[in-house]
């Protein structure tokens, strides 16, 4: 057993030993108040002038390395930049030195927490946050004062990154090259670091607690990218196995890549499509190289999270319409803005009870019809490119749907009377991810092209977990019986219609229940584009005998540990391989 093991949530999987580099790891809780002689005083203002310039020449030169297409980045460096020029936070600092003849760290540290408590005063939500920008600049000044090579530049052989946060700043001066992986003590799931591990392939855990406490620069650590763990100190036995882990899935990567790009057919025909879910424009090769057919989820926030404005139609209209020319001919479903609950805008600063119960997606677009117009008018423009289909998201029932039908053609009215063009048969879906969605989805299956199941939300609200809070997560159960029949009922409410149905939540993602989907006869199922090679593989070497097989055991089953058992006896007899990937059994040999 080793020493300690740190938890967090896993998002990107793999294994990466090596040695810990902690990032920016110059707190000022290390930093002490001593008084210096009045003649060292201009001493002090000098260190303070010199660590300020040293610390924006730094930014400045990772400003000119941000690639155009990420843009979004470079007005965070560049709002870090504005607080490192600010004459007034530098003079608070040189004024604390000089009047209390105190060292330049400590005058620094008192200027920080006078501009802290008047950010924290502020009623604005979004400014009250920028509060932690100022710390988090003020610690490159602080690793200029006290002698350290501030970033990512520090590192001088490859480690496994640990950080409290990755700032925009930091994932532009990412090299791969350098880094194994990473983990942080901050985000969630589909926090900024978390993308960014998925699209570099690199193994990371986030939210990691205890992260960094006893940690120094080159202890030697696992990091276990499937479960979420990062092991201090592994002892032989640990090493020896997870170096054996690593191996056995780099040739399973290299055999499950190789037959990706073929389509996802069983042995008895039955053929089913794999899109891939995707945020952001660079994913799309990703998207490819794994065999994805398509975009069945292009999740479109990432273009309004990332900024202080809202985007405009034409920043918009260029964005769909490159993405549209990229995954062309396959297809590409815009879900329109899904913000709300853990996805805040900076502009939504109005504090909701039940946010998750609150103004969330298309309740949001609604009550915002400015905002909406733009968007519906972007997507409608971008319509005569490629094989585009718009979808709107947490739709609660029929007379929502109707209401947005009817803004929708209302701006397609518009662009009529503009005289632009659009593609009016474009296909319009919904998310089915509400109980109530669930039961009126024949009815709602009357209104649209096609059904996406995100089943994220679905569990979060059918089974009443907060998706985002770790300590009900033990109750995130997708073999939960009202789950699967209500997955069932949209899926045959659906193709009653003779509509198409696909499924976007992460359960696509999960060996453990494809065989059950596969049984349902869902049309598409939409993954991570890194997922997609090993379900292909499952769906490829199955049999649609046996998941009807096994559906029928599985729906006549009352217990989620029953559908568990049954799951598992299938995926350990047929596809052993796969467990190498996502196995629960680790947990219960490390636990
Ligand atoms: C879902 O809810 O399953 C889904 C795919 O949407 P998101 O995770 O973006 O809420
Ligand atoms: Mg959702």
């Amino acid at each position: 057993m080793s020493a300690r093991i740190l938890r967090g949530i896993p998002v990107s999987t793999g294994i990466a030993i090596g040695q810990a580099y902690f990032l920016n790891r110059c707190h000022f809780a290390g930093i002490t108040r001593q008084t210096v002689d009045e003649a060292d005083v201009p001493v002090e203002l000098n260190r303070l002038t010199e660590a300020f310039e040293s610390a924006c020449q730094d930014l400045e030169r990772i400003l000119g390395l941000v690639p155009a297409d990420l843009h979004e980045h470079a007005a965070i460096i560049e709002l870090h930049l504005m607080i490192l020029r600010d004459p007034k936070f530098r003079k608070r600092s040189q004024d604390h030195v000089c009047s209390t003849r105190i060292n330049a760290e400590w005058g620094l540290e008192r200027a920080v927490g006078d501009v802290e408590e008047i950010f924290a005063a502020m009623s604005d939500e979004y400014l009250r946050q920028r509060g932690q920008d100022i710390r988090v600049v003020a610690e490159r000044v602080l690793t200029k004062l006290v002698g350290r090579q501030a970033g990512l530049r520090a590192i001088t052989q490859r480690a496994i990154l640990l950080a409290n946060d990755l700032t925009p700043a930091d994932t532009i001066e990412l090299e791969i090259n350098k880094i194994m992986a990473f983990a942080t003590a901050q985000g969630g799931k589909t926090s900024h670091a978390g993308i960014l591990a998925r699209s570099l392939q690199i193994p990371a855990v986030v939210g990691v607690e205890g992260l960094g406490d006893d940690l120094s620069d080159g202890q030697v650590i696992i990091l276990d990218g499937f479960h979420g763990r990062i092991i201090l100190d592994p002892n032989e036995d640990e090493l020896a196995r997870y170096t054996d882990l690593q191996t056995q899935l780099e040739a399973y990567q290299a055999t499950i890549m190789r037959s990706c790009q073929l389509p996802a057919e069983t042995i008895d025909g039955y053929r089913f499509e794999v899109l891939a879910n995707i945020e952001l424009f660079e994913e799309v090769v990703a998207v490819n190289d794994n065999g994805g057919e398509g975009v069945g989820l292009y999740r479109s926030e990432y273009s309004y999270l990332t900024r202080t404005q809202m985007p405009t139609e034409e920043e918009l209209t260029e964005t769909y319409l490159d993405m549209a020319a990229l995954v062309a001919p396959k297809k590409l479903v815009i879900r329109t803005l899904d913000v709300g609950a853990d996805k805040l805008m900076r502009s939504q600063t109005t504090r909701e009870a039940n946010p998750a119960l609150g103004l969330r997606a298309v309740r949001y677009c609604l009550k915002h019809r400015d905002v909406f117009r733009t968007q519906l008018r972007a997507i409608l423009k971008a319509s005569v490119l490629g094989n585009v289909s718009i979808m709107f998201p947490m739709v609660s029932g029929l007379q929502e749907l109707v209401e947005i039908k009817k803004f929708y053609r209302t701006v397609q009215a518009e662009l009529h009377a503009e005289g632009v063009c659009f593609r009016e048969d474009m296909p319009m879906g919904i998310m089915v991810e509400l109980p109530s969605a669930v039961i009126t989805a024949d009815l709602l299956a009357q209104e649209v092209d096609f059904f996406s199941i995100g089943t994220n939300d679905l569990i979060q609200y059918s089974l009443g977990i907060d998706r985002t809070n770790k300590d009900v997560s033990y109750l995130y159960q997708p073999l939960h019986p009202a789950i699967l029949r209500s997955i069932k009922w949209v899926i045959d409410a659906g193709h009653k219609a003779g509509i198409e149905v696909c499924l976007c939540g992460e359960l696509a993602a999960d060996p453990f229940c494809i065989p059950i989907l596969m049984g349902m006869q869902v049309d598409a199922i939409s993954l991570g584009p890194h997922a997609i090679p090993g379900i292909k593989r499952i769906i490829r070497q199955a049999s649609m005998a046996e998941c009807t097989a096994l559906l029928k055991q599985v729906m006549a089953s009352q217990s989620v540990a029953r559908n568990n058992k049954l799951v598992r006896e299938l995926i350990f007899r047929r596809f052993p391989e796969e467990l190498l990937f996502y196995s629960s059994l680790l947990d219960e040999d490390i636990n």
